[in-house]
């Protein structure tokens, strides 16, 4: 381990180096406690990536705040489990071996089920790790050892176990229901999987013979091909044009079919003609009047979305070919009586694009409401919290008008439904396959051939992935796990389903002396009965456990620096990877921290990035001064330069406050201290990196530093040691306080501080700073804020002036204050230090009346210069400053009369205004006084 810090700061060579440390010695792999363990347990579930995944900007974002929440909790001594996994991604996989598979020249229908699954699996083994890799090189602190992937034995099994169970209870059906279908993929999608669009369309108006009446009856639509599939024309019962038809038939037109006149709520009198056509085959609303009138159920199309034979002349077209040509008949007979421009919906499948055709199959469904509710009632008691608050509504709305769950999906690649169906007709549900059927005892039985939709296996896994349906001590210890970060893109899909699979599987009455997973492990033994736990009723109370996370924290998306979204037909997508080759992880992951704050999108620009790659330089070049400092002064504080053990350096103990600059650096490290670790607990990770960015460069680095410079010369002797102590208390501190924004970097210095042999393997595993308030000294800061001010001053005087940078200038400084004035005395030295002045001077009057002046509530100061004055100039420029002064005077005016803010904002920041107020009316009056004088 590094014992010296190279030259110049190469984050790259660093970071490669710390990342692959971190997994060989396998830091973060966590040994699940024993019973009596007093550690506080923190868990975390990685939202799984796909299995075909690349990192992306959103998943950085993503796995720098987790990252950032898990380093700081194993810091503060929990118990830190962050379980890392990879999704197995139906249709996303199945779709990218189908696309190899087609350079190739080959389908998967020539393949076959098993070889294509073969292939599958061989596509995983040699592409599938990818996105590890990347997120070792982003240093996420996940535990390796527990690794899954959603197609393992043990998920497998639970994933049955559920589906089983499920079953038993009555909450798994079969039907024949209306699905989205995509042609291309040839699968059902759930409805979060449509993409819906609105488009510029066409309304048709046809007009349908009514039989033995003499006239027509009008219908429209926008999918004139499905006519096809007619089997009634409705009206509404109200409507009085068409109280003479009740009863009567039409001739379907083309098909020369009969089919019913009925009335049903379906057709509105208020649209267009009042009279609707009726395929229940092809449309969801037309299904469910088709099951209330008892209505035959045609399909027209195939699983390609083309005519089937029994859409007549037409069959074998596709469906936009049939469109046209049943238009054309329609018009050549004299049916098609209308056509309009009219605006349509159509939805798109989410995966490649293909229009949606609402489709009459055969699917699984998860009757979803009695799940639902208990989902409702835990987060209405806030069992689980949503930051940003408002996400609770979104999810509540969309939990109380749920729909059943389809579950199946007509791929290859996935979890098998555990289904067999015998000769016979039944269909046996069980956890293994069958040897014969249960109901004629035949043994030709054939597994259901559909898989379960993606969903539904990672929506177990905050249970799965710690052993369910064992009794595990992981589930004892870590289930509830503590947090889920996440984006809002998959609330529904996953976070929904995780709270409602969690509050059903990991319910439980409370019996005493109980113990988490018994119950599950009774019911496991049971197998043939219905799982008492979720069947009995619960009180809410009773569910809190149940929960699969206490809280839940939505991240923004992540935009291009013109806050468009990212999107690889802009050609605006930004590559983390290429971001961090260019200026490092470290700085990459600062940039995403100082820029999440809550509920507001992330306008990623990479000039921040390189700001914070300058910002890891700064740090990189103090700790180097320091070690030069150290090196000379007291080696001894190296421990290994003297064989001595590690010195301890924890929460900047053995830092001796002996001067004012180090009373101020104290009580700052301490003040920021609190900052942090208060914004991390509410995820205001912009404030915490703000804060430590603030101190670590604008007060440590700047001020801190060029402060004790002379006290580290070699003739200070016992005042050095002191000074490099301090140095190197507050570096160390301040590199743990950093260490969960930019991991490597710290790590890196931290050895090095110890000479290469630190207490412990890593600073991750190190204690992370809490804020002594007794440290916190707020006349130190004061005292410091004037002397800085001063400095700053004179600093500006030169630059307005001009004088060349090695001229040494007089200043004068008038003070009213006793104080004051020897505080400034007292810091004399600094001052002609660090603003290059050759001598300071106390003046008796106030030096409104001069020129080269600085005011400032507290003092003037004024640099004793000879240089040609030109007193326009600087009239000017008193009145600019006057007028920034007016402004800012204004704006505080007008903040403090807005009582809304007076009362919500914390008392520290009024207070701070109303000072400042007071200063700039003090300045005010002092530079109006001179313009006065200049005129
Ligand atoms: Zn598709
Ligand atoms: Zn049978």
């Amino acid at each position: 381990m590094p014992r010296e810090l190279p030259k110049s700061y190469e984050p790259g060579a660093i970071e490669a180096r710390w990342a692959e440390y971190w997994v060989k010695e396998k830091l973060f792999s966590v040994r699940t406690p024993e019973d009596g363990d007093p550690r506080p347990v923190f868990t975390l579930l990685l939202p799984p990536p796909n299995v075909t995944g690349r990192l992306h900007m959103g998943h950085m974002l993503n796995q720098t705040q987790m990252d950032i929440i898990v380093r700081w909790h194993r810091m503060r001594g929990f118990v830190t489990l962050w379980l890392p996994g990879t999704d197995h991604a139906g249709i996303a996989t199945q779709m990218m071996v189908e696309r190899q598979l087609a350079t190739e020249g080959k389908k998967r229908s020539e393949l076959g089920r098993e070889q294509f699954i073969q292939r599958v699996w061989c596509w995983k083994k040699q592409y599938g790790s990818a996105i590890q890799e990347q997120m070792k090189r982003l240093g996420a602190s996940v535990d390796w050892d527990r690794e899954y992937f959603t197609m393992d034995d043990n998920l497998s099994r639970a994933v049955r176990e559920v589906f089983v169970r499920l079953h038993e209870e009555g909450l798994i059906y079969r039907g024949k229901y209306i699905v989205n279908w995509c042609p291309r993929c040839e699968t059902a999608i759930s409805d979060l999987e449509v993409k819906h669009e609105e488009i510029p369309g066409k309304l048709w108006e046809i007009r349908y013979p009514v039989i033995g009446a003499g006239e027509f009856i009008t219908v429209a639509t926008t999918r004139p091909e499905t006519m096809l599939g007619d089997t009634a024309v409705a009206v509404n019962e109200r409507d009085e044009r068409y109280k003479h038809l009740h009863g009567k038939n039409a001739l379907l037109p083309l098909m020369n079919r009969e089919i019913p006149i009925i009335t049903d709520e379906l057709a509105q009198p208020e649209f267009g003609t009042g009279a609707v056509k009726v395929t229940p085959a092809h449309d969801p609303n037309d299904f469910e009047a088709g099951l209330r009138h008892n209505l035959p159920q045609i399909e027209v199309m195939d699983q390609h979305a083309r005519m089937n034979e029994n859409a007549g002349a037409y069959a074998g077209l596709d469906r936009y070919a049939a469109r046209k040509r049943v238009l054309e008949d329609l018009r050549e007979q004299g049916f098609l009586v209308g056509e309009k421009d009219y605006t349509i919906a159509i939805g798109k499948c989410d995966r490649c694009g293909t229009v949606v055709e609402p489709r009459l199959s055969t699917q699984w469904f998860v009757k979803i409401k009695p799940l639902a509710e208990r989902a409702i009632e835990v987060a209405e008691k806030d069992y689980i919290r949503f930051t940003p608050a408002n996400y609770l509504q979104v999810y509540l709305n969309w939990m109380r008008n749920i729909h059943d769950w389809t579950i199946s999906r007509q791929l290859w690649w996935g979890h098998r439904i555990p289904a067999w169906h015998c000769e016979c007709g039944e269909i046996i549900v069980a956890r293994e396959a069958p040897s014969a059927c249960s109901k004629c005892d035949g043994s030709k039985l054939t597994q259901d051939p559909d898989v379960l939709d993606t969903w539904f296996s990672s929506g177990l896994l905050p249970f799965t992935s710690l052993g369910w349906p064992e009794a595990t001590r992981d589930l004892e210890v870590f289930y509830p796990t503590s947090l889920l970060i996440t984006g809002f893109d998959i609330l529904f899909f996953w976070v929904a389903r995780m709270i409602m699979l969690g509050c059903w599987f990991m319910a439980r009455p409370h019996k005493p002396g109980e113990r988490l997973g018994e119950q599950s492990s009774a019911a496991r033994t049971r197998a043939s009965g219905p799982t008492p736990a979720s069947s009995e009723t619960l009180t809410v109370e009773e569910l809190r456990d149940s929960v699969p996370f206490r809280e839940v924290y939505i991240h923004a998306l992540v935009r291009d620096a013109e806050r468009q979204k990212m999107s690889k037909t802009k050609g605006n997508v930004l590559d983390p990877i290429q971001v961090i080759e260019k200026y490092g992880t470290d700085a990459t992951r600062f940039t995403l921290a100082a820029m999440s704050s809550p509920g507001t999108d992330i306008a990623f620009n990479e000039s921040r990035t390189e700001g914070y790659r300058a910002f890891a330089n700064k740090i990189w070049n103090a700790a180097r001064f320091m070690f030069m400092n150290v090196d000379r002064i007291n080696p001894g504080l190296r421990p290994g330069r003297t064989g001595e053990g590690a010195r301890p350096h924890t929460d900047i103990a053995g830092f001796q406050a002996t001067t004012l600059e180090d009373r101020w650096i104290l009580s700052r490290f301490n003040t920021v201290t609190k900052n942090v670790n208060e914004s991390l607990a509410a995820y205001r990770f912009d404030e915490s990196a703000n804060s430590i960015y603030d101190f670590f460069w604008g007060e440590f680095c700047d001020w801190y530093i060029e402060l004790i410079k002379p006290r580290l010369a070699p003739e200070c002797e016992q005042n050095a040691r002191t000074a490099c102590g301090n140095l190197v208390a507050v570096f160390e501190a301040s590199l743990r306080l950093l260490h969960p924004v930019m991991p490597f970097i710290t790590d890196e210095i931290w050895h090095v501080i110890y000479d290469g042999k630190p207490p412990q393997k890593s600073l991750a595993l190190a204690g992370y700073p809490q804020a002594d308030e007794r440290q916190i000294d707020n006349a130190a800061e004061t005292q410091m804020a004037i002397v800085q001010d001063l400095i700053v001053s004179v600093r500006n005087l030169r630059a307005e002036l001009k004088v060349e940078t090695k001229e040494k200038v007089p200043v004068e400084v008038f003070v009213l204050e006793l104080e004051i004035r020897s505080l400034i005395d007292e810091n004399r030295n600094a001052l002609e230090r660090l603003a290059n002045v050759q001598e300071v001077r106390f003046a008796d009057s106030s030096l409104e009346k001069l020129s080269n002046v600085r005011h400032t509530a507290r003092f003037d100061v004024r640099l004793d210069y000879e240089k040609k004055v030109d007193i326009a100039a600087e009239r000017e420029n008193a009145r600019k400053e006057l007028e920034k002064i007016e402004k800012e005077l204004e704006n505080i005016g007008r903040q403090l009369a807005n009582e809304g803010f007076v009362t919500k904002a914390p008392a520290l920041v009024v207070e701070k205004l109303r000072k400042r107020q007071e200063e700039l009316l003090a300045l005010r009056g002092k530079i109006r006084i001179k313009v006065d004088e200049m005129t």
